[in-house]
């Protein structure tokens, strides 16, 4: 029990939270231009979970899309408020991408890899530390 990170979070307005057990997490950027567009900021920061290990409150509005990786992706919004929740795959929604700006206690957060880093707009800031990937995760990435 005591190995697992609790992440709570929720859109601007409330009407949709997210509960996750995580017994494991991975934290990335991704600077594709879908991710950017959708999120109207430079990259979308999120931490990977398991679907499984994560409640969801509400009923968040899901949109699709073909994402550069050429794969669809699944990506949550607030109805009321339009707030940007998460992303999964899609139509099997194995792992939930949470949104780092929506948790609760965003200290804990902290990228371990960068994605479509060929995409990145010139003018975002970078995390020296992450693991830079030219395109998306060079193969299976484990969570954690
Ligand atoms: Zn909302
Ligand atoms: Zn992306």
């Amino acid at each position: 029990m005591s190995d697992r990170t609790i992440l709570t979070g929720g859109c601007l307005c409330g009407a949709v939270r997210y509960r996750a057990e995580a017994s494991a997490t991975l934290p990335y950027v991704c600077w594709c231009a879908n991710c950017r567009r959708w999120g109207g900021g430079p990259a979308h920061w999120a931490v990977v979970v398991a679907s499984r290990e994560v409640a969801i409150e509400g009923a968040p509005r899901v949109h699709v899309v073909t994402a550069e990786s050429g794969r669809e992706v699944a990506r949550y919004f607030c109805g009321d408020c339009g707030g940007h929740l998460f992303t999964s795959p899609w139509p099997e929604v194995s792992r939930y991408s949470l949104k780092a700006g929506t948790l609760d206690d965003p200290t804990l957060y902290e990228a371990q890899h960068e994605i479509w880093a060929r995409s990145r707009a010139p003018w975002a800031d970078r995390n020296p530390e992450a693991a830079r990937h030219e395109a998306g995760f060079p193969g299976p990435v484990p969570i954690g």
